[in-house]
């Protein structure tokens, strides 16, 4: 039987632990011959990547940082998803094509979910305006939350992202790099890459920043699981959320999408909390 693949492309990859969960899935569910891998791509080895991709050993693949958005133009077509939110973290083959797809939205809702969190109604504060923010803005527009404050180091960034956003949703209220509101919001976002293993020690949030009691912070990042954005929330007796349950139902969605099976959501995040335990052994100070 010839062996099937499915790939992930991003630069750099050392610490990805999505192999760790779709394999452990693809052995639940008996999908034999076909293995989940790593495939570090600097952006000068996308098109060669691409190639990789047509081929027929090629079931499927993820996308990550420096390639979410920079694929796009690679891609034979796009879901609508995706072209809303900009940015594909999944690619799926029909017919021989590629098509983009993004299930961050998706993983990004679910962790709400399963805490019981519905953000419909709530003012929200999302750090970030990369591919990670957009899906988590659109995801939360969907979700009918009234008011989003985008806040990202890069002004034009963020207004290319409130642009589109009010396209979709005219009714939403959006303001940029008003920071000022972040004590206000009901939710807090870090969709920023600040705070990620090795730099644990950086935030975020302005200096000195009181995260307010009554919100909810949620930190994209998973590695850390707590970052110093959670620390500094949890210190101040607002609840917070860790990345790696959108980590895995992002990663779950994509499986069922590639193989038509359902995830095995348990296995999935044994894999990966047992993945990242590793990982954070491996990052310790001896
Ligand atoms: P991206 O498209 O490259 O965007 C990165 C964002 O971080 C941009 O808004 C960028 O601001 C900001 N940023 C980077 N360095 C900064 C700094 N030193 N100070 C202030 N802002 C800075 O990446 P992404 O795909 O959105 O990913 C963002 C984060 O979300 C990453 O940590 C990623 O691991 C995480 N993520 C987690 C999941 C999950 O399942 N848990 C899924 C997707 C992403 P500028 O626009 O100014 O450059």
């Amino acid at each position: 039987m010839q062996m099937k693949y499915l790939y992930l492309l991003g630069y750099p990859l050392g610490h990805s632990i999505s192999p760790a969960l779709q394999n452990a899935a693809l052995r639940a569910r008996d999908i034999r011959a076909t293995r989940y891998m790593k495939s570090p791509t600097p952006p000068e080895k996308l098109s060669e990547m691409v190639k990789v991709l047509r081929g027929e050993n090629c079931l499927g693949a993820n996308v990550t940082v420096p390639h979410k958005q920079t694929i796009l133009p690679h891609l034979d077509e796009l879901t609508e998803l995706a072209r809303e939110i900009g940015a594909v973290n999944t690619i799926l083959k029909q017919d021989g094509k590629l098509i983009g797809d993004n299930t961050d939205a998706y993983g990004f809702l679910q962790a709400l979910r399963v805490r019981r969190i519905n953000p419909q109604g709530a003012c929200v504060s999302i750090l970030g305006a990369g591919g990670a923010a957009a899906a988590a803005a659109y995801a939360l527009a969907q979700a009918g939350v009234d008011e989003i404050i985008l806040l990202n180091r890069t002004l034009a960034r963020g207004i290319a992202l409130a642009d589109r956003l009010n396209k979709k949703f005219p009714q939403l209220a959006l303001a940029i790099n008003d920071w000022d509101a972040l004590a206000q919001s009901q939710l807090i976002i870090n969709a920023t890459s600040v705070g990620m293993s090795p730099r644990v020690d950086e935030s975020p949030a302005p200096k000195n920043f009181s995260f307010p009691k009554h919100a909810i912070v949620f930190d994209l990042v998973y590695n850390p699981p707590a970052t110093k954005f959670l620390r500094d929330a949890k210190q101040n007796g607002a609840r917070v959320i860790g990345g790696l349950e959108m980590l895995i139902y992002q990663g779950a969605r994509a499986f069922e999408l590639w193989t038509g099976a359902r995830a095995p959501i348990r296995v999935m995040r044994n894999a990966a909390t047992a993945a990242l335990q590793e990982l954070l052994k491996s990052d310790a100070p001896r």
